[in-house]
């Protein structure tokens, strides 16, 4: 059993712990992670301007992105929290800004009923007709690439280019590049990341996202002027049509199954400990506010993170958080198996709506089980698209 000293440096614990199962060298990103770096963000968040900046690139002080994804992603803030913290800004950003709440939440839902089985196209297969371009000495492609090592972030729009590119222009291996972003996005998520190449791809609609030079001279318009194939480039023209062919995803679900529970599951046993999971790292998890003497722990899971192998940005994110965390609560942090860890305990737990939380939880059944926070109630059906999810859910603010 490895279990990490949290008041050692990020370094020392990387070199100790994690050198085995970290993609890169030792890169600190521009988040810190912390429950108070997280309140702070929020407090201070201002999207005046989000429905016309959102979509802006370089330079970046013409941005209108929050950067509050990384906080979203791990449950420091509540989609809800966020949700009521816009009320007052104009109409048209707030109602633009909500929306992109709702993609997260409507990313959640998709994970929450396909699994694994995201990582297939949903609603239509698609034949790509287009040849591979090198992207080497494309300034755009370069560029946004090392945004994301270096940062751990990139605005919505170059996740989109990077993806259509890598779906369409890169030989047909977009689940390395899927991946290779995953990675390295300290927001990164299997729901979030996933729906978006699938969003990009056509997945979903049979439409697909083209990436053209045109985007990059009006979004980013330094990439173009500094590129050595300003007139050469080798994507002025849209990728070419792919073929699309609907998939039928017959799906008759049980909403418990799929969801976890609505209402708290409780086994009569008192619980000794909290178990805390990279879903809800919060001082709301409602596990641990409702345990609040309770120790309480946090596994990095050793065999997963050895088939993915995050980078260090994501671990240094999550150890700053947990730090933080472990001057409030009595808190232990292994580098091990969930599985093995947990049969020695009677804990209590936030469900969340992820596969290996799931297989965890299989064998290993939790005392106490929380129903995980949401910004729409959970659904009966399979949503096609956004839109048809959109006109059917019930939101819980
Ligand atoms: C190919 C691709 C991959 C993506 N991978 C991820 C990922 O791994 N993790 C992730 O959280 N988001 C992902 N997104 C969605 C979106 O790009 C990011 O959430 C957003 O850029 C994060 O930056 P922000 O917080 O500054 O966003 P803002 O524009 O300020 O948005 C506020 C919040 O709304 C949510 N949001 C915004 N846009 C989207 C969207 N299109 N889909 C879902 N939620 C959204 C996020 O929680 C975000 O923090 C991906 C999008 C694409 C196209």
């Amino acid at each position: 059993m490895s279990e990490i000293i949290i008041n050692e440096s990020n370094k020392l614990i990387i070199d100790k712990h994690f050198s085995h199962l970290i993609c890169d060298e030792y890169t600190e990103s521009i988040f810190k992670g912390g429950q108070s770096q997280a309140d702070e963000k929020l407090r201070n968040i201002n999207i005046k301007g989000y429905s016309k900046k959102r979509n802006n690139v370089y330079p970046e002080t013409k941005r209108g992105s929050s950067y509050l994804s990384p906080y979203i992603r791990h449950g420091l803030l509540g989609l809800n929290e966020v949700w009521d913290a816009v009320v007052d800004f104009p109409h048209e950003d707030r109602t633009k800004f909500r929306d992109e709440l709702l993609w997260q939440e409507f990313s959640r839902h998709m994970y929450a009923i396909m699994g694994k089985k995201m990582k297939k196209m949903l609603n239509y297969s698609m034949k790509n007709n287009n040849k591979e371009i090198d992207t080497t000495e494309m300034n755009c492609i370069q560029t946004i690439q090392k945004e994301l090592t270096d940062t751990g972030y990139m605005v919505n729009q170059t996740r989109m280019w990077y993806s259509s590119h890598h779906s369409f222009r890169a030989g047909e291996n977009w689940t390395d590049y899927e991946d290779y972003m995953f990675k390295h996005l300290v927001d990164g998520s299997r729901f979030a990341n996933r729906l978006g190449w699938q969003w990009v791809m056509g997945g979903q609609t049979g439409k697909l996202y083209g990436f053209a030079q045109s985007q990059v001279k009006n979004r980013a318009p330094n990439l173009c002027r500094d590129c050595k194939l300003q007139y050469t480039c080798p994507i002025q023209t849209w990728p070419n049509e792919s073929k699309f062919e609907p998939v039928n995803q017959l799906m008759n679900f049980d909403i418990i199954e799929k969801f976890g529970p609505t209402k708290i599951i409780d086994s009569g046993t008192k619980p000794e400990i909290v178990w805390l999971t990279g879903e809800s790292l919060g001082d709301d998890d409602a596990a641990m506010k409702a345990n609040p003497n309770l120790p309480v722990i946090f596994i990095f899971d050793e065999i997963l993170l050895k088939k993915i192998k995050l980078s260090s940005k994501r671990i240094i994110f999550l150890l700053d958080t947990l730090r933080e965390l472990s001057a409030k609560k009595e808190l232990s942090i292994f580098v091990d198996d969930p599985k093995i860890i947990l049969k020695n305990y009677k804990y209590s737990v936030t469900h969340a709506c992820v596969p290996k939380y799931q297989n965890i939880t299989k064998s290993n059944h939790p005392e106490v089980e929380f129903p995980t926070s949401r910004l729409a109630e959970p659904i009966d059906f399979y949503p096609k698209s956004y839109t048809s999810w959109k006109k059917k859910i019930s939101l819980t603010v």
